[in-house]
C-alpha cells in the first residue's frame, strides 16, 4: 500500500467501507496509528469474514478502540491480538467488555458446529485464544480521558447497545470522532448518544440508513405489538430474529409490558413468550449489573420497585431448542439476528412452511445474510444442515424497524452539530451511502469554495482518504519565556493607559503589530481583550513527536530543559583596519550606544574622552582597549585593528552591522573631524529637539538620513512631505502619508519600530525604549555632523 503521508492526516477501511460487517478502519497521523473496531461480516464465514489484515502492517498500530460488541465490530479481536503481529493497547468500555466475552464464546461454540470436521482450520480463534487475549483489554469509562503515548481519546454515549461508545480522538490540535454504531432516539433502556462538547475537525460517521426516515418510535411500536398480537390471535407462531444482546432486550421490555396490559385477550398465560438465547441467563445478570450506564427511566423502574427490570414476567428463558414445548401459538425471540445459524434458523426452517407463522425482522439485515434473503419473500430456502434440501416458505414475513442507528433526519442533525469540515462515511451499503452523500454535500452547499467547506467521504475498503490541515499550533509557553510574556504584558497594559491619556490629543494610535513566522501571538488569558490585542514572543517552538507536545522556550531554556536536544552557538568576530585614535573609536560608539563597559583600556583613552583631559599628551596609541557593548559584543582595538566579536542573534547582529559601520567611518566623518581638531568647546546638547535652522535644511536631512541609512540599512526609511520630493531620494513606501511638509523617517527592526520628524529632529512615535535610544544618539551624532564647524 501506499506510504503513509507524512503531513496530512491518512483515513482508510480494512473493513466496513460501503459495506455494513467486518467494520476496521486506520487513522495515521505524525507516526501515530489507531485502529478502530475489529469486526467479522457477518454474511461469510472463516478467515472470509475478516477485514483485509493483509493489506496492513498491524503491528504498527498503537491502539485499538472498540466501540461496542456487536459481532460486526468485535468479534475478530481475538484474532487480531493472538494471530497476527499487532501489539497495541485495546480499549472498550466496561459493559463491552463484560459483554463481549460471553458473546464471543458463543460465536466460538456457534461457528464451530456451524463448520463442517473439514473446515475446522476455518475457526478465526480458540476459547484459550479469547480468554489470553481477554485480561489484555483495558476499559475506558465514559466521559474519561485517556492519553496513549499523546494519543488522546474520550469515550461518550452512543445510545445504539449498552456498553456502545463514540470516540473522539485528539491527535495534537486535531480531534476525529468515530460514532461506531450510534443512536439518537429516546428507547426504554438507553442514553441517547451525545455530543461531545469540543468541535471536531473530521466526524467518521455510520451511514446505514442513508437517506431513509423511521417511522416515528411510538407507531412503530404500535404496528409491532398488533402484527403479533393478530398473529398469535389466529393461532400462529412469531419468529423474532434478534441479536442476543441489545434490541433483544429492549423488545422484551416492550413486549413484557404489553402482555400485561392485555392479559385477558392473550389468554392469560396462554400464549408464552420466549427467549431463546445461550446467553438468556447471563445477560439478565449483565443487564442488571449495567443499569446505572442506562437512561434515568429504568434506573428510576430499578430504584422504585427494587427489583431488575429485565426480570420479565411474562418472558420465558430458553437455553436451546430440545426443551422447547412448541403446542400452540407463541413468539419467539432468537439469536443470531441474520438467521445464519443456530436457533433463530432452526426455529425458522421448522415453522416456514406454515402460512400462518410470521418471521418478524426488527434488526439491521446485512446484505447475504439469510434475513435479508427472506425479505425478498422467496418460494424456497436451503436448510443449513443439509443444503441439497429446500424448504417450502410460506410464512407470512414482514420488517420493522428497532435497529438502534440513526436515521437521516438523526443523522444530518448530529453530524449539523458536530461542526466537522470533514465527513467520512462508513457501515454502510454503497447505494444507500451514497445517496446520504449527496443528500450531505447539497445540505451544505453553501460552504463551497468557503473556508469551512464541508467535504465528504464514501471511501471503498482499502482506499485512501488523505487530508491536510493547516491548523493552528497551540504552543504552552514555558520557562523564562513566561516572565518575559507577562513583562510584555505589563508593557502593554501601561502603554493602553498612556495612550488612553493621550487620546484626545493624539489622532493615530502607535499600535504597530508586525508579524513573523518565528512569532506566536499568546492571547492573554482571563484577561479582558477588548482589542485583541496579543504579546508576540519570540521563542523556540520545541514540538516532541511522542506525544504532539508543541512549548515554545526560550534559548538559554532551551539548553537547561531540552539536554537531549544539541543546540549550535554561532560566535562571529570581524576585523576591521582603523586608521584613527582609539578615543574617537570610543567616542563614536559613546554616542551610539551610550552605555559601554570599559574591560581593559592600556593607554587610559577613556578618562581623555570623558573627563575632557585634553592636556594629558597621549604618545602612544599602540595599548588595548577592550570594549563591552550592549552587554553581548566585545570590541578589542589593538594596533590600530578592531575586532568585534559576538554570538549570533537577531539584535546582536544589527548591532554589530552598525559598529562596523561606525567603525569604517570613523575616521572620515566631519564630526570626527571636528573632534580631532578639538579647536571648539561646543557643548553637546543631548536633547532629542534640536531645530535645525532654516538655511540647508535639506542638505542636513540628507545627511543625517545617510547617517540612518548607514545605521540601520533598509529597516530605515525616508517618508517625503509633498513638496520635498524634488531634492530627497524618492521612496516608494508611501503607506505614511504626511499631512505637513515635514520630512519623516522610519525605523522598523522587528516587531519594534520607530518613526522621526526629521525638520523638528524629533522621535514621533517609537514602541521599544532601546530602539529609541539608538536613534536618539544617531540623531545626536547627525546634529553634530551637520552644525556648522566653529
Ligand atoms: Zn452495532
Ligand atoms: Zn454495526
Amino acid at each position: 500500500m501506499e506510504q503513509p503521508n507524512p503531513t496530512g492526516l491518512r483515513f482508510f477501511s480494512l473493513g466496513g467501507g460501503n459495506e455494513v460487517g467486518r467494520s476496521c478502519h486506520i487513522l495515521q497521523y505524525k507516526g501515530k496509528t489507531i485502529m478502530l473496531d475489529a469486526g467479522v461480516h457477518p454474511a461469510y464465514q472463516g478467515l472470509a469474514s475478516l477485514p483485509f489484515y493483509d493489506e496492513f502492517d498491524l503491528s504498527t498500530v498503537d491502539i485499538l478502540l472498540i466501540s461496542h460488541f456487536h459481532l460486526d465490530h468485535a468479534a475478530s479481536l481475538p484474532y487480531v491480538m493472538q494471530r497476527t503481529n499487532f501489539n497495541g493497547r485495546v480499549f472498550m468500555t466496561h459493559p463491552t467488555k463484560a459483554i463481549y466475552r460471553w458473546l464471543l464464546k458463543d460465536f466460538v461454540r456457534v461457528t464451530s458446529i456451524g463448520g463442517s470436521p473439514n473446515e475446522k482450520d476455518d475457526n478465526l480463534y480458540t476459547d484459550e485464544d479469547l480468554s489470553e487475549s481477554f485480561d489484555r483489554i483495558e476499559t475506558i469509562d465514559y466521559h474519561s480521558t485517556m492519553d496513549v503515548n499523546g494519543i488522546k481519546f474520550t469515550a461518550f454515549h452512543a445510545g445504539h447497545v449498552l456498553g456502545a461508545a463514540m470516540f473522539q480522538i485528539e491527535l495534537g490540535s486535531l480531534r476525529v470522532l468515530f460514532t461506531g454504531d450510534y443512536s439518537r432516539e429516546l428507547d426504554r433502556h438507553l442514553n441517547s448518544a451525545e455530543i461531545p462538547p469540543l468541535a471536531s475537525d473530521v466526524l467518521i460517521v455510520e451511514s446505514t440508513f442513508g437517506t431513509a426516515t423511521h417511522e416515528p418510535r411510538l407507531s412503530r411500536e404500535k404496528k409491532l405489538t398488533q402484527l403479533i398480537h393478530s398473529t398469535v390471535t389466529k393461532g400462529g407462531r412469531v419468529l423474532m430474529p434478534v441479536f442476543a444482546l441489545g434490541r433483544a432486550q429492549e423488545l422484551m421490555l416492550i413486549l413484557d409490558e404489553y402482555w400485561s396490559h392485555n392479559e385477558e385477550e392473550l389468554g392469560n398465560g396462554q400464549v408464552p413468550i420466549y427467549y431463546a438465547s445461550n446467553l438468556a441467563k447471563r445477560s439478565m445478570s449483565v443487564f442488571q449489573t449495567y443499569v446505572n450506564m442506562m437512561n434515568d427511566s429504568i434506573r428510576k423502574k430499578f430504584r422504585d420497585s427494587k427489583t431488575n427490570p429485565f426480570i420479565f414476567k411474562n418472558i420465558s428463558y430458553l437455553k436451546n431448542i430440545d426443551s422447547f414445548q412448541d403446542f400452540g401459538p407463541s413468539v419467539m425471540l432468537a439469536a443470531p439476528g441474520m438467521l445464519q445459524n443456530g436457533l433463530s434458523r432452526d426455529l425458522l426452517e421448522k415453522w416456514c412452511p406454515e402460512p400462518k407463522n410470521m418471521v418478524l425482522i426488527t434488526g439491521y439485515s446485512v446484505e447475504g445474510s439469510m434475513a435479508k434473503y427472506l425479505m425478498l419473500e422467496p418460494e424456497n430456502i436451503p436448510s443449513v444442515n443439509n443444503p441439497e434440501v429446500n424448504i417450502p416458505r410460506r410464512c407470512q414475513v414482514e420488517e420493522i424497524s428497532f435497529a438502534a442507528h440513526v436515521d437521516f433526519q438523526e443523522n444530518i442533525d448530529f453530524i449539523e452539530q458536530i461542526r466537522a469540515s470533514n465527513i467520512i462515511l462508513v457501515h454502510g451499503e454503497s447505494n444507500p451511502m451514497g445517496r446520504l452523500k449527496s443528500a450531505l454535500l447539497s445540505n451544505f452547499s453553501s460552504t463551497k469554495g468557503t473556508e469551512d467547506e464541508v467535504h465528504v467521504f464514501n471511501p471503498r475498503n482499502c482506499a485512501d482518504v488523505i487530508l491536510e490541515f493547516k491548523g493552528v499550533k497551540v504552543a504552552k509557553a514555558v520557562g523564562t519565556i513566561v516572565e518575559e510574556i507577562q513583562k510584555e504584558e505589563k508593557e502593554i497594559k501601561e502603554e493602553k493607559e498612556i495612550r488612553e491619556e493621550d487620546a484626545n490629543i493624539k489622532s493615530e494610535t502607535s499600535d504597530v503589530k508586525l508579524e513573523k513566522s518565528d512569532e506566536k501571538i499568546i492571547p492573554k488569558e482571563g484577561k479582558q481583550n477588548d482589542d485583541n490585542e496579543g504579546v508576540i514572543i519570540s521563542g523556540i517552538l520545541v514540538s516532541n513527536e511522542k506525544n504532539f507536545d508543541l512549548n515554545l522556550v526560550s534559548l538559554e531554556d532551551l539548553r537547561e530543559h531540552y539536554s537531549e536536544l544539541s543546540t549550535t552557538v554561532l560566535r562571529e568576530r570581524q576585523s576591521v583596519q582603523v586608521n584613527c585614535r582609539k578615543e574617537l573609536i570610543y567616542w563614536h560608539l559613546c554616542q551610539m550606544f551610550g552605555d559601554i563597559s570599559v574591560l581593559e583600556d592600556e593607554d587610559e583613552i577613556t578618562n581623555v574622552v570623558e573627563n575632557g583631559e585634553t592636556e594629558k599628551k597621549i604618545n602612544d596609541d599602540m595599548g588595548r582597549l577592550v570594549l563591552e557593548i550592549m552587554n553581548d559584543l566585545k570590541l578589542t582595538v589593538v594596533n590600530h585593528v578592531a575586532t568585534l566579536e559576538w554570538i549570533q542573534g537577531l539584535i546582536s547582529d544589527s548591532v554589530a552591522d552598525s559598529i562596523i559601520a561606525i567603525l569604517m567611518s570613523v575616521d572620515s566623518t566631519p564630526a570626527s573631524v571636528k573632534r580631532s581638531s578639538n579647536s571648539c568647546n561646543h557643548n553637546h546638547t543631548h536633547g532629542n529637539t534640536l531645530q535645525i535652522e532654516q538655511t540647508d535644511d535639506v542638505w542636513k536631512i540628507k545627511q543625517i538620513s545617510k547617517l540612518f541609512t548607514r545605521q540601520f540599512g533598509d529597516s530605515f526609511t525616508l517618508l517625503l512631505g509633498k513638496n520635498n520630493s524634488d531634492n530627497i531620494k524618492k521612496e516608494e513606501n508611501t503607506e505614511v502619508k504626511q499631512e505637513t511638509d515635514d520630512i519623516f523617517g522610519m525605523v522598523t527592526i522587528g516587531k519594534n519600530t520607530a518613526r522621526i520628524n526629521f525638520s523638528k529632529m524629533k522621535i514621533v512615535e517609537c514602541n521599544s525604549n532601546p530602539l529609541k535610544g539608538r536613534v536618539e544618539s544617531i540623531m545626536n551624532i547627525g546634529t553634530d555632523l551637520v552644525a556648522s564647524l566653529c
